[in-house]
């Protein structure tokens, strides 16, 4: 039981990671889905769902910001329209939490990650001109875009496409804004969902880690 319960918290922790850095590479690090046999994983609604339920009962809260983060990147048509979200295993209040947070995540988008476009141009700009209006053409561009994913609003090749008519300065520094931006999201994601802090969270894995292992050594 103990070594199945560290397997399943070491599993649950790839997939649904504390940190940012853990997060950005938690595409190729998961084993959940060869562990439970799923192709499209992560980023499945209906397993995210269940990862919330058994982290209920297993209580294991700190997998929860990056899961109810997970559960909030699809439309609310999707996510309401889940079995999962209706079968009524998953407490309203938990719900509630979830609905609460999708909404700010959303907001997040243009009100956080995307502040690089609209902000003052930089005085050392030699063609202030040229790069508000480059900045300015893609904010209205991204009116058209989702904006359920805050992290993964801008990604590696978006920057070249959109932005490569900046002066190397304001890309240099647009790129800068941007991952502060998501830095300050990610430390805010807990609260975002009404859920304990970081630090508090951390404290809580370390502790049933050690347990878990200390389980496993027969202690
Ligand atoms: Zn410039």
């Amino acid at each position: 039981m103990a070594y199945l319960r560290k397997r399943a918290l070491a599993h649950l922790f790839l997939s649904y990671p504390l940190t940012l850095d853990q997060w950005d590479r938690r595409q190729k690090v998961s084993t959940l889905g060869a562990e439970l046999d799923i192709g499209a994983w992560p980023g499945s609604t209906s397993k995210t769902l269940q990862v919330i339920e058994v982290a209920k009962n297993l209580d294991i809260p700190w997998i929860l910001p990056a899961a109810y983060y997970d559960c909030s990147t699809v439309s609310l048509e999707l996510l309401l329209g889940e079995p999962k979200w209706n079968d009524g295993t998953i407490d309203t209040d938990i719900k509630n939490h979830i609905l609460i947070g999708y909404q700010k995540q959303t907001n997040a988008t243009r009100s956080q990650m995307l502040e690089f476009l609209y902000c003052d141009p930089l005085e050392r700009c030699a063609r202030k001109d040229v790069c508000g209006e480059v900045k300015r053409r893609l904010y209205c561009a991204t009116q058209e875009w989702s904006v359920n994913k805050p992290l993964e609003v801008m990604v590696d090749g978006d920057w070249e496409c959109f932005l490569g008519d900046l002066c190397g300065l304001c890309l240099e520094v647009s790129k800068v804004r941007f991952q502060n931006a998501r830095k300050e999201f990610w430390e805010r994601l807990p609260e975002i969902f009404g859920l304990p802090k970081w630090e508090v969270l951390v404290g809580m894995y370390g502790e049933a880690v050690d347990d878990a292992q200390a389980m496993h050594l027969g202690y």
